[in-house]
């Protein structure tokens, strides 16, 4: 009885991964697919692990494994297992696993789901560009595999001689006939004709797994409940159903994410698309394109916006914080459909995590040491930003004299009546050493200049351009001899 509690206790504890392959950047899609699972771990109480897919050394990226987990740690996405957080079911890496991979081939053959095939490259080719040219493609599977040059027909003793004289890959002995189904919890039930799926390799000649093979094996060792992956994978979904079935291993539950979409037109958002609309897709800078922490996202806005894409809580609320997204997700609120990236309103949810950081921890995560003038500078502006890049922007205003004057408004202007302003609210600045709306308000009235026209002036004089917080705080910011400097400088441009 007890043993039974324990095992349906066990049972319950939820194991998810993501498995990126280091072969580039993390992209969004990868962050989310990261996102999600964690989200989905953390919800249940379950387990968070991250598996790096590395077999395939010709796709394989310096650095790219260690960008991974930069990344994560930049999007406060803590890792339960992988091959930095060490783990029971290690090692994480597969290019670690390799005797594990062998093993699990030779157990394949021994039940003869899984056989060696020698047939060379040149052969295959001819035989892919035969098929071709009849309009077909070349399958290797039921209709012919014992036509070619593979173990299926040999003994066991000529198969030893072979394997030992010849180059070899193992392939997946299909021997379904009608269809394979699987299920997707968001999409249904998944089916496909059995004679669609081809004997395909999973050993290569090198003694490298292949990617389905590698990741069914380890998905099966290390007791992963559900794999949460995007909507690319599901095509593979009968071949992984297939190789779990013949291992006679229980399959963990599937969900495919909905692909993420390009903001107009078709297709899926490349990196193409950020470089051309100048918005980031990687978290972090990759080579030359910048990430969303160099363009001054947090990693709460951006962890924000990316669980909203094919994700929606089911009300009104769209701005979350990681403790709240891990109790209100669900896949409920999974969509199907693609989901569109839309870098306007990612700027729109950093904005608002902006917004709910105290100065302090601007400053900080700007690498700045407090003091109350920068604080009170922080808190004037903030109001206007998007991104920490645009408070950065937005703090020189205070230090630095405008260069250059919209000559657009200059033009505009009656220079006469602005210097005559100019130098009256000089006059006044010297007398009391403050401006307020109400007293510029009266010298215009007195000038009989329109306070619209007015605004512009002293705006143009303090920014050099018509932006800008509230003029008269800033100025009590600025101090007095800054604000005498620039009436000056804007003075000496008019004549
Ligand atoms: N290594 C695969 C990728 O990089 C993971 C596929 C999966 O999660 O099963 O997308």
């Amino acid at each position: 009885m007890a043993n039974e509690i324990g095992l349906s206790l066990k049972q319950k504890m939820e194991r998810v991964r993501f498995a990126p392959s280091p072969t580039g950047p993390l992209h969004i899609g990868g962050v989310r697919t990261a996102l999600f699972n964690y989200l989905y771990a953390k919800k249940e109480q379950g387990v968070f692990v991250v598996r790096i897919e590395d077999t395939d050394r010709a796709r394989y990226v310096k650095g790219a494994e260690e960008y991974i987990f930069d990344a994560l740690k930049w999007l406060s996405i803590p890792v339960d297992e992988s091959p930095v957080h060490g783990g029971m079911f290690g090692p994480y890496r597969q290019s670690e696993r390799k005797e594990i991979y062998k093993k699990y081939v030779q157990i394949l053959i021994n039940k003869g789901y899984a056989y060696y095939a020698f047939d060379t490259t040149e052969t295959l080719q001819k035989m892919r560009d035969e098929a071709e040219a009849k309009g077909e493609t070349f399958k290797y599977g039921k209709h012919n595999r014992d036509n070619l040059d593979n173990s299926l027909s040999l003994d066991e003793e000529e198969i030893k001689k072979k394997v030992l004289r010849e180059s070899y890959v193992v392939r997946l002995k299909n021997v379904e006939s009608e269809y394979i189904v699987a299920r997707d919890l968001l999409r249904g039930k998944v089916s496909v004709k059995a004679d669609e799926i081809d004997d395909k390799i999973i050993m290569k000649a090198d003694g490298m797994p292949t990617y389905h093979f590698a990741n069914v094996v380890d998905d099966h060792l290390m007791k992963i409940t559900t794999v949460i992956r995007g909507e690319e994978w599901l095509p593979s979904l009968a071949l992984h159903t297939l190789i779990y079935k013949y291992f006679d291993w229980e399959k963990p539950n599937f969900i495919h994410l909905p692909l993420i979409l390009k903001t107009q037109g078709k297709g899926k958002l490349s990196k193409r698309d950020g470089d051309k609309g100048g918005f980031p897709v990687f978290p972090l800078t990759w080579e030359n394109s910048e990430g969303f922490k160099e363009k001054g996202y947090l990693s709460e806005g951006v962890v924000n916006y990316i669980s909203l894409l094919g994700w929606n809580s089911g009300d009104e609320q769209e701005i979350f914080v990681l403790e709240e997204l891990k109790n209100r997700f669900g896949i409920g609120g999974l969509q199907k459909g693609g989901a569109r990236f839309d870098i306007k309103k990612a700027e729109w949810i950093n904005s608002q995590h902006l917004q709910q950081l105290d100065a302090r921890e601007i400053i900080r995560r700007m690498g700045l040491e407090t003091n109350e003038n920068l604080e009170l500078r922080v808190n004037l502006i903030r109001e206007r930003a998007n991104t920490m890049i645009d408070i950065e922007k937005m703090l020189k205003w205070f230090d630095e004299t405008p260069a250059t004057y919209d000559n657009k408004v200059i033009q505009k202007f009656d220079t006469l009546s602005c210097r005559n302003l100019l130098s009256r609210v000089r006059e006044h600045y010297i007398k009391t050493s403050r401006l307020t709306k109400q007293d510029y308000v009266e010298i215009l009235n007195e000038l009989e200049i329109k306070i619209g026209e007015g605004m512009q002036c002293l705006r143009l004089c303090l920014f050099g351009e018509l932006i800008g917080p509230d003029l008269f705080e800033f100025m009590v910011l600025l101090g007095k001899d800054v604000v005498l400097e620039r009436i000056n400088r804007l003075e000496n441009n008019l004549i």
